[in-house]
């Protein structure tokens, strides 16, 4: 339009100089009227733009009154186009009181409308952050243009406007629970390492301490069955409010995961300083915690402490150092805490050098079996042997199945190792049915951890199909603390095995705290009582006690029995006094090698030998050292 102002101005200036002609004038009128036609055009399509835009659009003149407005503006801002029109723009910001800082960052863009409109900066106004004329606050992204006139100066602005609250709102969610526990509101497992790296990192000159802190609920899983999830919820949640009560601002507190708890105390001038921490925590946490509704519950923790030191741990060691000093306090009574001690670390670095070796053992020939007789007191007889697994590293002292099994089993590596066992066991079978027309019972230990892979099972069947063996020749020893470890899986597994026609014994019955009604649930035949009993007979009346009602129990149950460890004729008498079924112990005999057994085997078969004469021929064998244990882990 600029052309037809200049036109104007032209002729206003010829007018000035002469009178203008009718022609002129109708010329004038002409190009008005094109320009207020292709005006209105304009208008029009500026109209269906403000309109149809999802944002917001306000005109503010100098002063930040509202001079236009397009109706996404006033449904905004929840207010009528009459009454928007003339309003001042301050209406609807919200002053900076309420301010938080992660808004801080649009206060540049907040500050452009203020210098745009050069407004009185009487207030600052919390960026972002406008409300609505009914007082509805939300979160507002713009844009601001200033407008300016044809001589240059400005003569207000153009706002464009979201309301972004629920935007906003979903970035903080996910950025929440990215990071923190939505149950206590503390630092979730991430943000707690991501954390203790960068004070690990900032720690480098090593002269101040950092100390990990992770504290487990003791019998956290009896309160939720018992009280229900709500009442433990609601105990966590109280948990960690008086773990953030306790610790300094700079610490931080965490839930790593269910009930265990992790705080890092940072800056700390002497590794003790978190004894001080951990005690408080002990007594603060069994402090009865009243809950909404019903009688208060007591609880307590156990915590396992980890300081850095001198050597660097990474925030990775320094989390399981402290996770293995919190099993020490959990073995020690719980209700208590332990720091993490040199010792484990080497208790820990020999467990890894036995699972490295344990890779390459069967491959290399290094296990065999020993067999150690149990006999029947009845029968006077053998009855079984025990199958009991030998490691003899190629390039290292022997090591004992009690240290390397548990770790075989902790590793994952005993699945290969059991299935070693089956297959030479089976085989020693067959060798000795050949060789003496019988098949002697065998018993096999097995780890309640690989009997709950159900290949357990087939490989076994396999095996003994493939060596044609009868069923009922081979025996399952079964630890009772292995099976309570997961009742459910166990009892289904053995109840199949059983019905294939095989016997089940509970190994070194009377250590663990199984219940005599899920026992009895058990397809059992037999149960062995543990040496630590038997080793009390004549030395401990308790013990004896025990020995018998242990028996009486069993057989009650129809169950056989059998006691290990029998190493005195006094064990053997008191055993027979007391209707014990079978015996095993260096009394009779040591696990024997191979040849040894197929010897006891034979003679007994020939009739040369007398089992019972046996307590002689071992005293005998007895003064040979036999190979000892040189790794303790
Ligand atoms: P266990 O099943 O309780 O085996 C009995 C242990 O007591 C054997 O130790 C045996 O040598 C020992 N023993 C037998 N009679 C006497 C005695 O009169 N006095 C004393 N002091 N000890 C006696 P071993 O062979 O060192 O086995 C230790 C444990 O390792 C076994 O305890 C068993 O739990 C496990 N184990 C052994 N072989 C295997 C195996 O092939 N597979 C699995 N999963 N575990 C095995
Ligand atoms: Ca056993
Ligand atoms: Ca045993």
């Amino acid at each position: 339009m600029d052309y037809l102002f200049q036109y104007v101005a032209n002729l206003i200036a010829e007018r000035d100089r002469e009178v203008v002609s009718l022609e002129a004038l109708d010329r004038i009128h002409h190009v008005a009227e094109r320009s207020r036609q292709e005006l209105e055009i304009s208008n029009a399509r500026f109209q269906v733009l403000l309109e149809s835009t999802g944002e917001g659009v306000l005109g503010l003149d100098m002063e930040g009154i509202i001079t236009f407005a397009n109706p996404r503006a006033c449904q905004l801002l929840e207010i009528d186009y009459q009454e928007l029109i003339g309003s001042d723009v301050q209406r609807f910001m919200v002053p900076a009181d309420a301010a938080s800082e992660s808004d801080k960052v649009v206060s540049i863009r907040e500050q452009k409308v203020l210098t745009l409109l050069d407004l009185p900066a009487k207030a600052t106004y919390d960026p972002g952050r406008w409300q609505t004329a009914t007082g509805e606050p939300f979160i507002i992204e713009y844009s601001a243009e200033a407008t300016i006139n044809k001589s240059g100066e400005r003569t207000g602005a153009v706002l464009l406007f979201l309301n972004i609250t629920q935007q906003r709102e979903n970035e903080e969610r996910v950025e929440y629970l990215a990071n923190f526990d939505e149950l206590t509101g503390l630092a979730n497992r991430t943000n707690f390492t991501g954390v203790l790296k960068s004070a690990i990192r900032r720690n480098v000159r090593g002269q101040r301490y950092i100390g990990i802190l992770i504290i487990d609920t003791d019998h956290f899983t009896v309160i939720n069955e018992k009280l229900g999830q709500k009442v433990g919820d609601e105990m966590l949640r109280m948990l960690a409010e008086r773990l953030k009560n306790l610790v300094r601002p700079g610490d931080m507190v965490a839930r790593l995961h269910g009930d265990q708890f992790a705080i890092m105390l940072v800056d700390m001038d002497h590794a003790e300083n978190a004894a001080i921490v951990a005690e408080k925590i002990n007594r603060e946490a069994s402090e009865p915690i009243s809950l909404d509704d019903g009688a208060p519950v007591t609880t307590s923790v156990s915590i396992g402490i980890a300081v850095t030191g001198s050597d660097d741990r990474d925030s990775d060691e320094l989390i399981s150092a402290a996770i293995s000093a919190l099993e020490i306090a959990k073995a020690h009574g719980r209700n208590t805490y332990r720091f993490f001690q040199p010792e484990m670390q080497k208790k820990a670095e020999e467990k890894k050098r036995v699972q490295m070796m344990l890779r390459s053992a069967i491959d290399n020939g290094e296990f065999h079996m020993m067999y150690q007789p149990i006999i029947s007191l009845r029968d006077q007889k053998i009855a079984t042997a025990e199958a009991l697994i030998r490691w003899h590293p190629a390039d290292a002292d022997p090591i004992r199945p009690d240290i390397f099994i548990p770790i075989a089993e902790e590793s994952g590596q005993i699945g290969n190792i059991g299935d070693w066992v089956l297959g030479s066991v089976a085989a020693q079978i067959k060798a000795w049915q050949e060789k003496l027309g019988v098949y002697p019972s065998v018993a096999i230990n097995v780890s309640s951890k690989q009997l709950r892979s159900h290949e357990f099972r087939e490989r076994f069947q396999d095996l003994i199909r493939h060596h044609n063996l009868p069923m009922g020749g081979v025996e399952l020893e079964l630890t009772e603390t292995g099976v309570m470890e997961d009742p459910t899986t166990t009892l289904d597994e053995l109840v199949k095995l059983h019905d294939l026609g095989v016997s089940i014994s509970i190994d070194d019955f009377g250590t663990g705290y199984s219940s005599l009604d899920y026992l009895r649930r058990l397809p059992l035949d037999i149960l062995k009582i543990d040496q630590s009993f038997t080793f009390g007979i004549g030395e401990s009346e308790h013990d004896e006690e025990i020995v018998r009602v242990m028996i009486r129990m069993a057989h009650a149950m129809g169950l056989k029995v059998i006691c290990e460890g029998v190493e005195t004729k006094e064990h053997l008498q008191f055993l027979k006094a007391h209707d014990c079924d079978y015996v095993q112990g260096y009394y009779f005999s040591k696990p024997l090698s191979v040849d040894d057994m197929t010897d006891l085997l034979t003679a007994e078969k020939d009739g040369t030998l007398n089992v019972m004469d046996l307590p002689e021929t071992a005293s005998e064998k007895a003064k040979v050292p036999v190979a000892p244990a040189h790794v303790s882990v």
